[in-house]
């Protein structure tokens, strides 16, 4: 298709999911998105994650050209640990206010004031994590913690995940920056709000991200990242499950499980991955906008923080 009929696509509103894939073939891109993205993005997609299995899957094939459907701190892992490909998003300021609340400044000040070993969750900035020792997710924090070699740990940015880290490790965990640091999407939620959930399904298991406070976390069956949510209901018969984390998650649990039944927590909604729309993907596919970059120095820093991970985890 030449321009002007991209053009007569955008001016008569025919952006369809059938034209994106065409024409992200086209272009030679692979799509690949966040399980937070809206439905009609996922429905796009060639691969859908969470950030670091989307990043270290990008490792894994031939495609150099990637449109990534997220928020600015994944796209930039998936630059730090891809530096030869092309990394494109749709929008430029789509952005994780928690992953803001983390400065360089207070991860090497709290290594000063503390002597004590920085894990930094992937939900953080590049360069914050070139100043931490080593990355951890949702999916490995606790084990993470665990094998670091210290029974004092820094851990930031988010509290509510430092909190049941160190529930489970038994270590003395400080968060950093403290109470400000939390994901709004999982920190607001009610327990008078899933408790009435819950009353109207009683029979659901309850699926809850780590990312959310303790006395919500207490009403939880299961607790896990995203990755282990995708797991947790092959390990039951249960029929219905309430899903306590970013609505988004509900398209992909839908599509592995069709048989089942998952109920959203409708509060939760991520306003900064909503962002991406089919209009703004087709555009960022056409115009091949917005590149990720990222400051090779910071990216080789970030990236020993990241391989120290795997080390632990292996
Ligand atoms: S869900 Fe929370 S942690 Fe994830 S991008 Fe949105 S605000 Fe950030």
């Amino acid at each position: 298709m030449g321009p002007t009929s991209a053009l007569e696509t955008l001016r008569k509103g025919l952006i369809t999911p059938e034209e994106i894939r065409r024409l992200a073939e086209e272009k030679g891109y692979t799509i690949v998105a966040h399980n937070y993205q809206i439905p009609e993005l996922q429905q796009i997609a060639d691969y859908i994650g969470d950030s670091l299995q989307l990043a270290r899957l990008v490792t894994s094939i031939p495609s150099m050209k990637i449109l990534f459907l997220g928020v600015d701190f994944m796209a930039e892992m998936m630059k730090v640990l891809n530096p030869e490909k092309k990394i494109i998003v749709p929008v430029r300021y789509s952005t994780c206010p928690m992953a803001n609340s983390l400065t360089v400044e207070m991860v090497i000040e709290a290594k000063q004031k503390y002597r004590a070993p920085f894990v930094i969750y992937v939900n953080s900035k590049t360069e914050a994590k070139a100043y931490a020792d080593v990355v951890c997710t949702s999916a490995n924090a606790v084990d993470v913690v665990s094998k670091i070699d210290s029974d004092i740990v820094l851990f930031g940015p988010d509290k509510n995940l430092a909190s049941y880290v160190a529930e489970k490790t038994g270590k003395k965990i400080i968060p950093i920056p403290g109470e400000k640091g939390y994901c709004y999407v999982h920190n607001y939620v009610k327990e008078e709000e899933l408790k009435r959930i819950i009353a109207q399904h009683p029979n659901a298991k309850i699926m809850a991200h780590p990312e959310v406070p303790n006395n919500v976390r207490k009403l939880a069956h299961f607790v896990g990242s995203t990755s282990q949510m995708e797991k947790y209901p092959a390990t039951t018969d249960a029929k219905e499950f309430i899903v306590v984390t970013e609505v988004g998650m509900i398209a992909k649990l839908e599509k592995l499980y069709p048989e089942r039944k998952f109920i959203p927590v409708s509060s939760m909604v991520c306003y900064n991955m909503k962002k991406n729309t089919l209009k703004n993907t087709y555009l960022a596919l056409l115009e091949e906008k917005y590149e990720i970059l990222v400051d090779e120095d910071i990216a080789q820093k970030a990236r020993r923080a990241v391989e120290k991970m795997l080390e632990l985890t292996r």
